[in-house]
């Protein structure tokens, strides 16, 4: 009879062990192969949130209700809209509480005052509604969301982090 000896790692080798995996998975493009990849060139528009039920704010509101709606809806950032609905950035809970940081205190009586488009993040990635869904998979391994825009800049949607891996799950059950 063979005996098996349990194999007992100390902290430091698990955690090299750890390490070790993770780069095995970094540096392996192939690792999920999938035959039908037809998939990835559909255009973005089939699989957006579409704008009318996406919350967001426009740039003239202040930022007492852009907190709110922050709030209420409890997305960690939201679009922001012009009054003819183009997209011009994106606004965070974070931008909001940074904007009214006092060196003591977070100054709360300033958030009527500030206006969303001073302090909106206005460098934001964007993808057109004719961008193909590949496109839309580079930008989320860094973004949970990315905003979607028609040719003339008027905004069309979200794509978001949980769309996107609902149809990468539908497909690669559906091809093995
Ligand atoms: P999800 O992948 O559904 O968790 O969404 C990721 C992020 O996308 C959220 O944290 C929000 O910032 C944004 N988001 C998703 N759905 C909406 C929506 N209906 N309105 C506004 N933002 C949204």
């Amino acid at each position: 009879m063979i005996e098996e000896e349990a194999i007992v790692l100390s902290m430091p080798e698990y955690l090299f062990m750890i390490i070790d995996f993770e780069k095995e998975i970094e540096g392996n493009d192939s690792m999920i192969s999938i035959e039908h990849k037809d998939f990835l060139f559909t255009s973005v528009k089939e699989y957006i949130i579409p704008a009318e039920k996406v919350a967001h704010v426009q740039e003239g509101n202040n930022a007492e209700h852009a907190l709110l709606v922050l709030t209420k809806t409890g997305y960690s950032s939201i679009p922001v809209l012009d009054a003819k609905d183009h997209l011009k950035g994106l606004l965070s809970m974070r931008t909001v509480t940074d904007s009214i940081l006092g060196l003591a205190h977070i100054e709360y009586e300033r958030l009527p005052e500030l206006k969303v488009d001073e302090i909106m993040r206005k460098e934001i990635d964007t993808l057109k509604t004719t961008d193909t869904f590949q496109k839309g998979l580079d930008y989320l391994i860094d973004h949970p969301f990315i905003c979607v825009t028609e040719e003339d800049g008027t905004f069309a949607g979200i794509l978001t982090r949980r769309v996107l891996l609902k149809q990468f799950k539908k497909y690669i059950y559906n091809v093995q």
